[in-house]
């Protein structure tokens, strides 16, 4: 049937957002379930920052990549990475323009709201060991309770010998978890308001209920798990102390609902954003610009520290790239940055339509709809953001029409109801021009994060156009 003479003017002059899974074929329906699966692999091997740049690493290797120390020049079409403290990761494609002509970055952080263990964590209490933790990052507390926790990390011995811990992921280890009062004997918690009823000293972990056997001896319990400890990694309390062990949930990362469109995981803010980087970035082929990724650490607490984004181990990556380019000199690294482009890709909150009233929903993400760019992010009143000029917004959108990729522009939550921060203000501190954008999510920082499965492939083919562009 013709369309009348108001539906085609209003085809031509709104702007419609679709569901995208309404708009593909059937062959690109397969190619999106397809990539989750091998997204879904990497969730689950990936649950803290020194496992992404392990599997980071790996997956780079294996697209021709090579750790740029073993390069002594860079001509264009070499591939590179640099470790940065094994906790971000930065990596590059050599393109043919000058550097100083700028570059294509596009940066996500690989830390996730956690529990990590304190520096003196064991302890035993009415016949229990226990771990005493300090959560990492935003989170509501009592999510934490009552789910199956994995322990991952590393211990430090004093002599540098590194032991790599992963108990709980295997269905075969056992696992931890953090009590919660019975509803019988709640009454009192439960008068206190959900960011009060647990507190941050409430959350345990319990590991162990075996005294050790000699009735010669006190806290029997704890004595008896650092004998196994002792005896399983050769390390005594001591150690605990110069050690990075994160508690993370334990469930595997899962399809989600009768359709299988969704994703249920923990760590997807921001590893579904690192996952599509890193895949974009190793598929790419002669580009004009450098394409550089950055996998940062700390963006959770942020970005401080040497491996974080604010870190200057940054530059001096960039400035490698230009030493070995042979194209560094006075300034040169200033202008480099300031004739830059960047993705900043981090996560946002999709609407949820259960709690749809934080939401104005004319700006609001939408699972399904494609990448939802923000052209600033802050609170009350912009605060704190880096806002994309026009110039640069309407450049990232010729990318993704000319791309044919569905896309949404969002502003997270109504005026004055929160707000967030990404990475993307320190990059555009240094003259970058810089967007961000990313997969929406709903339950952000909880330990089951949902996303939609259309936004990961949608997410890999924006960041693949990015840099090919
Ligand atoms: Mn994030
Ligand atoms: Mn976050």
């Amino acid at each position: 049937m013709e369309k009348s003479k108001g539906e085609a003017l209003k085809e031509k002059l709104f702007n419609e957002n679709k569901n995208g899974f309404e708009v593909i074929s059937d062959e690109q329906k397969k190619a999106i379930f397809t990539f989750n699966d091998e997204y879904l692999r990497f969730l689950n091997a990936c649950k803290t920052e020194r496992e992404c740049v392990y599997f980071a690493e790996d997956f780079l290797k294996h697209s021709g990549f090579v750790n740029i120390e073993s390069k002594e020049e860079l001509i264009p079409g070499d591939k590179v990475y640099f470790i940065n403290h094994k906790k971000a990761i930065y990596a590059a494609v050599i393109g043919e323009s000058l550097l100083e002509e700028g570059l294509n970055f596009i940066g996500a952080h690989i830390d996730s709201p956690r529990l990590d263990l304190k520096p003196n964590p064991l302890y035993e209490d009415g016949g229990f060991a226990l771990f005493k933790t300090h959560y990492y990052g935003g989170i509501k507390k009592y999510q934490w309770t009552t789910i199956p926790l994995a322990i991952h990390g590393v211990i430090v011995k004093r002599n540098g010998e590194v032991i790599n811990i992963n108990i709980g992921e295997d269905e075969n280890d056992p696992i931890f978890t953090i009590t919660d009062l019975l509803p019988h004997l709640a009454s009192e918690q439960q008068k206190k308001s959900l960011a009060n009823g647990i507190a941050g000293e409430d959350l345990n972990l319990l590991i162990g209920s075996i005294p050790y056997n000699d009735d010669k001896v006190s806290e029997k319990v704890k004595l008896n798990i650092l004998n196994i400890l002792n005896a399983k990694y050769g390390i005594v309390e001591r150690d605990f102390t110069s050690a990075e062990l994160e508690i993370v949930p334990a469930f595997k990362a899962r399809s989600l609902g009768f359709d299988s469109s969704m994703v249920a995981a923990y760590g997807q803010d921001d590893r579904s954003c690192a996952y599509t980087a890193l895949k974009a970035l190793s598929t790419i082929e002669n580009v004009q610009k450098t394409a550089v990724m950055i996998l940062a650490d700390k963006e959770e607490v942020g970005s401080m520290g040497n491996t974080g984004m604010e870190s200057h181990i940054f530059e001096v990556f960039v400035a490698e790239l230009l030493n070995k380019t042979g194209q560094n000199g006075y300034n040169v690294l200033d202008r480099t940055l300031s004739n830059s482009k960047m993705l900043s890709a981090d996560v946002t909150s999709g609407s949820d339509p259960t709690f749809a009233s934080v939401d104005e929903k004319n700006n609001a993400a939408y699972l399904g709809r494609g990448i939802a760019l923000a052209k600033y992010t802050g609170a009350r009143g912009k605060s704190g953001a880096s806002d994309a000029n026009a110039e640069f917004v309407a450049c990232i959108r010729n990318i993704l029409e000319s791309n044919n990729l569905l896309y949404q522009m969002s502003d997270m939550g109504k005026v004055d109801e929160g707000g967030g921060g990404t990475i993307a203000y320190i990059l555009a501190n240094k003259g970058i021009d810089v967007i961000d954008c990313g997969v929406p999510v709903l339950s952000m920082h909880a330990p089951y994060e949902v996303t939609s499965k259309f936004d990961i492939y949608n997410a890999y083919q924006f960041y693949k156009a990015f840099y090919e562009n």
